[in-house]
């Protein structure tokens, strides 16, 4: 059994969500893989970066979400680390990696995230906003 680490960012801008469209065309949050000796902290700013271009700092730590998935017949153990991020610029583009990038509205995005970690870690960051 393979098993992977990533890390992402839950990054809000005056109430609004940034989520991207993954390659299976499912909203989500920007993440990616955690390098050799990188902070997951690191991580989650550099992908939010990269994936969408835009600039953000971590203010909290949200939480880890688990799942498997089959790659080639080689099941994938995964765990990603997310951190709630303040926005400081940039404008939404996607990379070469993801469909879309864009921010949302609250509401909207509880309408659009469909993996069941994704629910509980928006859940969790938005008590963490307005405990
Ligand atoms: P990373 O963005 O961490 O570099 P990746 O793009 O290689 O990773 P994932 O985003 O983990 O890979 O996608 C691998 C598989 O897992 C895909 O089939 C995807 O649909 C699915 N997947 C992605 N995120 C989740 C999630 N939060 N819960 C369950 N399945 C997911």
């Amino acid at each position: 059994m393979r098993r992977e680490f990533s890390a992402g960012g839950v990054l809000f801008k005056d109430g609004e969500v940034l989520l991207i469209k993954n390659p299976s065309g499912v909203w989500t949050f920007p993440k990616g893989n955690i390098e050799k000796g990188e902070k997951p902290e690191d991580t989650a700013v550099r992908e939010v970066l990269e994936e969408t271009s835009v600039k953000g700092e971590v203010v909290d730590y949200v939480g880890e979400i688990r799942y498997w998935y089959q790659l080639k017949g080689e099941k994938i153990f995964k765990k990603v680390k997310y951190y709630l991020m303040r926005y400081l610029g940039g404008e939404p583009k996607p990379s070469w990696e993801v469909e879309d990038a864009r921010f949302f509205p609250v509401e909207e995005a509880k309408k659009l995230l469909k993996y069941k970690g994704d629910r509980e870690i928006f859940r969790k960051a938005l008590e963490k906003l307005s405990p």
